[in-house]
């Protein structure tokens, strides 16, 4: 079943993209080569609380860089990475670097790691992170496994038995990307969510658009009652930011308060005393 709908989406991926078979081929060839090469390394955006401004934790998020030197976006060769089943290794792989890197900060903050279907429905996953926290020493509640709602669809009853061993360990689950896909409103009561992540999509304007408004705040209002966390993805202008804190949004991410960057820039907040003061939410609110 599993690989019958990754056909479909590469079927459907090609005819979007255009891309043949052959060079998909190609792709999934230098993907695995660049698995094996240290091709492929991590870029960290803060999610950051929209009351106080404060870094409460990043999403880490796998960046490629060919032979050629082209930076290929994850919405290109993820798809084929789920197709092929190259997204397992791949996927341990940012697992168990995200969570080493974590391990090594000062700040016990938090560490968002994107989780495909195919890794949920791939029997062993929660032991797979069970290693990878032991391996790395991790506090399991700063782990946090995003997972969209697509993953859950494919086999409701194993994907909910996953989720319940990864709980057991300790880990947080987000709702990623919240409003796309087939949204059922049940899937957020049968499974163990900590979080809900809006999508970007709706968040674009928000402060403007009142279409836009009335989703945003229908999805704060089944956050608040069932006692989860909205977090707005996206978030570029300090409109949208205002917007979000006036309508009480916990947490908010996106280019405004921060663009996926290598690590290294964000020392101040992992090794720093002070997580806030250094971000435009500050300014941007007290702009109002
Ligand atoms: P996502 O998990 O929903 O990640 C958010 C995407 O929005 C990221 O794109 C991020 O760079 C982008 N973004 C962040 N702030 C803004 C903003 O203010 N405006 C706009 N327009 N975009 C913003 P990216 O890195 O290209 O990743 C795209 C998708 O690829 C991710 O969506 C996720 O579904 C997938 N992905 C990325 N890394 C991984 C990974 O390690 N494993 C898996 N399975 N999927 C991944
Ligand atoms: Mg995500
Ligand atoms: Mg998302
Ligand atoms: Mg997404």
């Amino acid at each position: 079943r599993a690989k019958n709908e990754g056909r479909c989406t590469y079927r459907f991926f090609e005819a979007a993209m255009g891309v043949q078979v052959t060079a998909r081929r190609m792709i999934e060839h230098e993907l695995r080569q660049a698995l094996a090469r240290q091709g492929l390394f991590l870029v960290y955006q803060p999610q950051t609380r929209v009351d106080s401004g404060e870094t409460v934790g990043f999403e880490a998020l796998v960046r490629w860089r060919n032979e050629a030197g082209e930076d290929v976006p994850p919405s290109l060769f993820i798809p084929i990475a789920e197709e092929s089943g190259t997204i397992l290794p791949i996927g341990e792989w940012v697992l168990r670097t995200a969570c080493r890197e974590a391990a090594g900060w000062s700040q016990p903050l938090g560490i968002a790691v994107n989780v495909s279907p195919v890794q949920i429905h791939n029997a062993g996953f929660a032991r797979v992170v069970h290693e990878i926290l032991l391996e790395t020493g991790l506090t399991p509640q700063r782990l946090e496994l995003e997972i969209t709602e697509t993953a859950l669809i494919r086999d409701l009853n194993r994907a909910l038995a996953t989720l319940r061993q990864l709980k057991a360990l300790g880990v947080r689950i987000a709702m990623d990307d919240f409003g796309t896909g087939y949204s059922s409103l049940s899937n957020l009561r049968a499974f163990p969510f900590d979080k809900i992540k809006i999508d970007g999509s709706f968040i674009k304007a928000v402060d403007s658009n009142d279409q836009a408004a009335t989703i945003v705040r229908a999805v704060l209002g089944l956050g608040k009652g069932l006692g989860l966390p909205v977090l707005a993805e996206g978030v570029e202008t300090p409109g949208e930011l205002r917007f979000l804190n006036a309508e009480m949004c916990t947490e908010a991410q996106g280019y405004l308060l921060g663009r996926p960057a290598r690590i290294e820039q964000f020392r101040h907040l992992t090794e720093g005393e002070a997580r806030r003061g250094v971000h435009e939410p500050d300014r941007a609110l007290r702009a109002r």
